[in-house]
């Protein structure tokens, strides 16, 4: 089918050819310039109106409009729910907005100063977002909270550097348990065994550090990798498990990853929870004690500061080599307030 626009000149539809014009309008006393694209008549060379170059226009006057405003572009705002898989109500709600406010951003109408803001920050933080996302999981269902939850660690991860290695780590544990684990202990062991790895190991075991939650330490690559699987059923076959267990780490690691799963697996993921809780490089961004405040914008822990606590620790308890790890597990576990008393 040939395009053909209207000319009224003309007064019927013809077909056309197209220029670039730059074209200003005034809004509010303020001038705003952008380029449109222009259907030009083949018959008497005159403007013809062709509908999609007027969509188009609008929009491009809408950019122009919140470019000099500092706002959000559309692109931003339309892409933001792919990005951590939320549909635009939730989001809204989530945000603590009116259910169809995002719709009515996403359908083209500028957002004022403060909500720009929030979404560009969100945008571009997905630590951010994930944190909003927490906090506010009981304003959405349960299914949209997962959905997002797994897109939002997916984005971190390709934030992330690509080492493999902790997946590694976290199979292993999976072995060791036969399966019987959950994700949050999961999350915690990983979370010792690089701690202590900064002590008996001469370097870290895995490079990616992790977010701090409500729950503690949290890898979002493993957040993304176990959540919803039933691990019981895949790690149960131990026949399988002897010869991966074999073959998986050796000398130093292997001791350091049997030491931490020996002092930790046996306590439950909300115990291990209160243990870390406790730690001080959790605790300290947890802002338990500053629970008023905004948590600081980065909130994962950052290798110098695991690597300094770790080795206070090691200092604190005389380790001399990993199997000294259970006098802190526990230590730990008896000042958790899910310890037994008396
Ligand atoms: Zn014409």
């Amino acid at each position: 089918m040939v395009k053909s626009a209207y000319c009224p000149t003309c007064e019927r539809d013809v077909s056309f050819s197209v220029k670039e014009v730059e074209c200003t309008t005034s809004l509010d006393g303020v001038e705003y310039a952008y380029w449109v694209k222009q259907a030009v008549c083949e018959k008497c060379g005159g403007e013809a109106v062709y509908e999609p170059f007027e969509e188009e226009a609008g929009r491009a006057f809408n950019e122009a409009v919140r470019e000099k405003k500092g706002l959000v572009s559309l692109a931003k705002i339309r892409e933001m729910p792919k990005r951590y898989n939320i549909g635009k109500r939730p989001l809204s709600l989530l945000l603590g907005w009116g259910e169809i406010t995002y719709t009515r951003f996403m359908d083209g109408q500028a957002p004022s100063q403060e909500y720009s803001d929030v979404i560009e920050r969100l945008y571009s933080d997905p630590a951010a977002y994930y944190r909003v996302l927490v906090k506010g999981k009981d304003r959405i269902s349960k299914i949209a909270f997962r959905k997002s939850e797994e897109a939002v660690a997916s984005v971190l991860d390709s934030d992330f550097k690509s080492s493999e290695k902790i997946y590694e780590v976290a199979d292993y544990f999976c072995i060791l348990s036969e399966g019987d684990i959950t994700t949050m202990m999961l999350q915690k062991l990983t979370y010792y065994a690089q701690g202590f790895s900064y002590v008996f190991l001469d370097s870290p075991l895995f490079e990616q550090c992790p977010m701090v939650g409500d729950a503690g330490p949290v890898y979002g690559q493993l957040l993304q990798e176990y959540q919803g699987k039933d691990l019981l059923v895949e790690y149960s076959n131990q026949g399988q498990a002897e010869a991966k267990l074999a073959d998986a780490f050796e000398g130093v690691e292997e001791e350091l990853l049997k030491a931490v799963f020996n002092s930790f697996g046996r306590y439950s993921g909300s115990i291990l929870t209160q243990m870390v809780l406790n730690e001080d490089p959790i605790a300290s961004r947890n802002g338990t004690s500053v629970k008023t405040q905004e948590k600081p914008e980065h909130d994962t822990v950052p290798t110098n500061d695991m690597k300094n606590y770790f080795r206070r620790i090691a200092n604190a308890f005389g380790m001399k080599s990993s199997k000294d790890i259970a006098k802190y597990a526990d230590e730990a576990f008896s000042k958790s307030t899910l310890a037994p008393t008396g």
